[in-house]
């Protein structure tokens, strides 16, 4: 353990778009935030190609470029950018304690979470291998639906994200092949029967995964197993999507903060990013199962940061609210 205690105005754990958002607008708030960027530094959008529905880019951009040209505003504006984990956080006194690699101790008026959420896969050799070349296979239809227009694609999950995931692709597509594992979908009823009534979805029921098939390049259809029978048959497609549900990446805050049954961070107060602590601010997908977009995470950082400054105008006499914040 380091024996120096770093002191801090405002910590920023995160680097998707939420937490660079907050760090551009806390930077200019002479808030001196320091960012953990955490294992996957970009955060979801660097396992995207490319992102065509954030405003501001009318030829769209990677993924990766975009949380790139994120850091360099937010750098710009003298955001300290780190490496590192925050892998334990002490949020019961006024003083909120966070440790970084288990090591190297801060202390943090103000704390900005923005750890977002992890997409979860079946975790096939072959759905991985497709993922990691950008060859059709993803977790976000409304992200890259776009890509398969007219053509055949396949989707596996039956909560209300596959339902609304698999209408939007609907509307898109030539055909698509829901997999519902069981012979009923966990969705409320209206957003099932909305699938069931939609004339390119078909829906297989007791149905699984084998392999994603593929070129070595791109996808070309799925091997599927009907789980009541064994037979396996082949679906072709160009494209496999994921809706099995999204994971919070929040485990290091239980205890602390407030989570519903799944994980996601409530919001003390609706409508602004504050948690049940005092001092601790969410913002991006750790607190959002609803929206899950970009420019809804990259909104949600700039109220965290504004939540953060008016508290810590109201707690610290030496802390001069920066006029720059509103411009
Ligand atoms: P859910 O956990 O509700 O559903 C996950 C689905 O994926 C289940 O049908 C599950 O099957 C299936 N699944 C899980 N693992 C596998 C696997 N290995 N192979 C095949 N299928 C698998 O997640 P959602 O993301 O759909 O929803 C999360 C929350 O967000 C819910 O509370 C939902 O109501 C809410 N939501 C609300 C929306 C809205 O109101 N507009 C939109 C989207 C989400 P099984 O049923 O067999 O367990």
């Amino acid at each position: 353990m380091s024996d120096t205690i770093e002191k801090l105005k405002c910590l920023i754990i995160g680097s998707g778009p939420a937490g660079y958002t907050a760090a551009i607008y806390a930077s200019r708030a002479n808030m001196a935030p320091v960012l953990y960027q955490g294992e996957q530094p970009g955060g979801q959008l660097t396992t995207t190609n490319d992102v065509e529905n954030f405003p501001g880019y009318p030829d769209g951009v990677t993924g990766p470029e975009m949380m790139i040209q994120l850091q360099k505003q937010a750098e710009r504006f003298g955001t300290d950018v780190r490496h590192g984990w925050i892998t334990k956080v002490d949020f019961s006194g006024d003083i909120h304690k966070v440790w970084v690699n288990d090591e190297k101790e801060i202390h943090a008026q103000t704390v900005i979470i923005s750890t977002g959420a992890s997409a979860k896969y079946l975790g096939l050799p072959s759905e991985q291998k497709y993922l990691q070349l950008g060859g059709g296979v993803s977790a976000c239809a409304v992200c890259d639906g776009f890509f398969y227009r007219n053509q055949e694609v396949v989707i596996v999950g039956a909560g209300d994200s596959a339902c609304e995931e698999a209408h939007y692709l609907s509307k898109l597509c030539k055909k698509v092949t829901m997999l519902v594992r069981r012979d009923e979908f966990r969705a409320s009823k209206i957003m099932a029967q909305r699938v069931i009534n939609t004339k390119n979805i078909e829906i297989l029921y007791n149905t699984e995964t084998d392999e994603v098939l593929g070129d070595g390049h791109v996808v070309t259809g799925v091997r599927a197993f009907n789980n009541q029978t064994n037979e396996k048959f082949v679906i072709e497609a160009t494209g496999f999507f994921v809706a099995i549900g999204h994971k919070p990446n929040t485990d290091i805050f239980k205890g602390y903060l407030d989570l519903d049954e799944t994980g996601y961070i409530i919001n003390a107060v609706p409508g602004t990013s504050k948690t049940n602590v005092e001092g601790v601010f969410v913002s991006g997908d750790a607190a959002d199962h609803v929206y899950r977009q970009a420019i809804t995470a990259a909104g949600t950082g700039c109220m965290a940061a504004l939540d953060a400054e008016r508290y810590l105008a109201a707690k610290d006499s030496d802390f001069e609210v920066a006029t720059s914040t509103y411009n």
